[in-house]
């Protein structure tokens, strides 16, 4: 089964989000765990754990179909000791705020370089502050978005992705969720059967389905291998319906969240409808 939702507000609290996700007929949500652009922020209470535990229940949200994202401003491959230890201490904060809500998953950007140090010490560094986040958090896995590779964030290779993989140790708390805007962007074409079936088996290959937690649905502003992130509203930007559809229609895409990013949230609710009227 497919689960179309959005990455929408929590503003007001987090309990809010299950309702927001709910009025305009999602069946999966992602939210920021807290202000996506500050880094401290108030603990959760009782009552907004409860709240939105019970809110999701009474919805009909799984964790399984729940992506939260961490803040804009971690970088869990900061080239300086003072950075990497801020951005370590943010993402288990935001780790253990999933946990709090039982949730199983956390979606993350890997990081950048800053072009200060060389591109396969920064992946070891994201690794290891993954490492460092799942010894101390039980039940979520960490789940690594692919990016654009706009500027120097990593990522944008599946070999990347496979990079830090491997140096995590806990496999069973890793996971990947890919952004079909950033796909595009870094250099994979996916907008005809064959460029999608041939991107999707080196995937397959190079990182592994069972590693698939989740999919960022958005269409692109910015073209192939730009390395740009801009993301459109579907059937707007210059990806086509056709790759929607092969996503809605393909089953190794079923049973995780399929999450819309799109900029215009007043449409969300007829962005699923319409990738839902895909299915056959
Ligand atoms: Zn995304
Ligand atoms: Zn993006």
């Amino acid at each position: 089964m497919k689960y179309v939702g959005a990455h929408i507000s929590a503003s007001g609290g987090v309990e809010n989000a299950p309702v927001n996700a709910n009025a305009i007929g999602a069946k999966a949500f992602a939210f920021f765990t807290k202000n996506q652009r500050q880094w401290f922020a108030a603990p959760y209470t009782q009552q907004n754990i409860d709240l939105f535990k019970s809110r999701c229940e009474e919805y009909g949200f799984s964790p399984d179909y729940i992506l939260p994202h961490d803040s804009y401003l971690i970088n869990l491959g900061h080239p300086e000791e003072e950075g990497l230890k801020k951005s370590r201490s943010a993402f288990f904060d935001e780790m253990q705020r999933c946990e709090q809500l039982g949730l199983n998953r956390f979606n993350f950007h890997p990081g950048s370089h800053l072009n200060q140090i060389p591109v396969d010490a920064c992946l070891d560094r994201i690794a290891e502050s993954v490492n460092m986040a799942l010894d101390r958090t039980k039940g979520v896995t960490a789940v690594i978005e692919n990016t654009a590779g706009q500027g120097t964030n990593l990522g944008h290779t599946f070999e990347q992705i496979a990079h830090i993989i491997a140096k995590v140790e806990d496999k069973s708390r890793v996971g990947v969720c890919l952004d079909t805007a950033h796909t595009l962007a870094s250099g994979y074409e996916i907008r005809t059967k064959d460029a999608f079936d041939e991107t999707f088996a080196k995937f397959a290959q190079i990182v592994g389905f069972h590693y698939l937690k989740g999919m960022h649905i958005n269409d692109s502003k910015k073209e192939l291998a730009s390395r740009v992130d801009r993301h459109d509203s579907i059937g707007k930007g210059l990806m086509n319906m056709d790759l929607f559809g092969f996503i809605m229609n393909d089953p190794r895409f079923d049973d995780m969240p399929l999450i819309l990013e799109t900029p215009d949230d007043s449409i969300w609710a007829q962005e699923i409808q319409l990738l839902y009227s895909l299915a056959k």
